[in-house]
């Protein structure tokens, strides 16, 4: 049962990071990873630089070397090629002198097959700079989401990591697919939405393992404008629960379970299930912890 540190007050981020020993994370002049949604433009749910600032200046303070990082989505728009994602970035303030670091998208070119040997991949396609850096500090804001009931660290790790290459393959179920003999998405890079939520999510957990693998890794999950949808969209609707702080841990499976249920606990009920009710959110959680990436169990320690 590992331990889920949790402030209502998000500016404790840096103390909750420190109680979680990420200064164990970090290698003298070494990069970090801060993998990050940037968020979509006319979205305003998206994690804001103010909030994850402290993480990177802690970084910096530990003598590592900090980079907000993502990888370009499969679906059309400003964050589909590195030049115009960056520019996004950059448009919402992920910048040296706003963000205490910068921004690193890689091109599609630039991906990394990891080897993992699951159950639906033996090996998953991340984006390069992700896979060659040893320390990756996953910045997650918690929402809801229509595919996988909330988007929390595993998706922020999993779906975000992928290239767009990865980002097809965990979306596509090609052996149930009546278009499977005729398709050629696979060399076109076009979105594909097949895959059930129960596949996706257990391709999102492998996707998830190769990200982490090897890798000396945190969790900083932000409970804040828990808009009921993904921040891809170009828009959001108001929060389904006030604000509830920031968790920090070196379990994604604890860290995505507190945070579903301190959320459920503020509403009152399974929100994401009322939300989506053919989704069953548990799923990821499940297979994440029968692969071994962390618990369900977890200690909720409150500062
Ligand atoms: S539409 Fe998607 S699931 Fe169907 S064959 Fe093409 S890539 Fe595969």
């Amino acid at each position: 049962m590992n331990p889920v540190f949790h402030s209502a007050d998000i500016n404790r981020v840096a103390d909750l990071c420190l109680a979680a020993g990420f200064d164990r994370l970090i290698v003298p002049s070494e990069p970090v990873a801060l993998k990050i949604h940037f968020g979509e433009p006319g979205n305003t749910a998206y994690l804001k630089p103010e909030a994850v600032r402290p993480v990177a200046e802690l970084v910096g303070k530990l003598h590592g070397k900090p980079f907000y990082t993502d990888c370009n989505t499969l679906y059309r728009g400003p964050r589909q090629q590195t030049s115009t994602h960056l520019d996004v970035a950059r448009d919402h303030g992920y910048f040296l002198e706003r963000a205490g670091a910068d921004a690193v998208i890689p091109e599609e070119s630039d991906q990394v097959a990891v080897e993992i040997k699951r159950k639906h991949f033996r090996q998953v396609y991340l984006g390069g700079p992700i896979a060659r850096t040893g320390t990756l500090i996953a910045l997650t804001h918690f929402k809801g989401h229509e595919v996988t009931g909330f988007g929390g660290t595993l998706k922020n790790l999993g779906m975000g990591c992928g290239t767009r290459l990865g980002k097809l393959k965990m979306h596509q179920d090609c052996p149930r697919c009546p278009e499977s003999k005729t398709c050629r998405r696979n060399q076109t890079l076009e979105a594909c939405w097949f895959g059930s939520s129960a596949s996706v999510q257990e391709r999102i957990v492998e996707y998830a393992d190769g990200a982490v693998k090897g890798k000396r890794a945190g969790y900083v999950t932000f409970i804040t404008a828990v808009s009921p949808a993904c921040d891809c969209y170009p828009h959001n609707d108001p929060p389904i629960v006030p604000d509830l702080g920031v968790l920090v841990t070196t379990d994604p499976v604890a860290s995505d379970q507190a945070a579903a249920d301190l959320v459920n606990r503020a509403a009152g009920k399974d929100i994401f299930r009322a939300l989506y009710p053919e989704v069953d959110w548990s799923a990821q959680l499940a297979y994440a912890e029968s692969l071994g990436l962390g618990s369900r169990r977890y200690e909720l320690v409150v500062k």
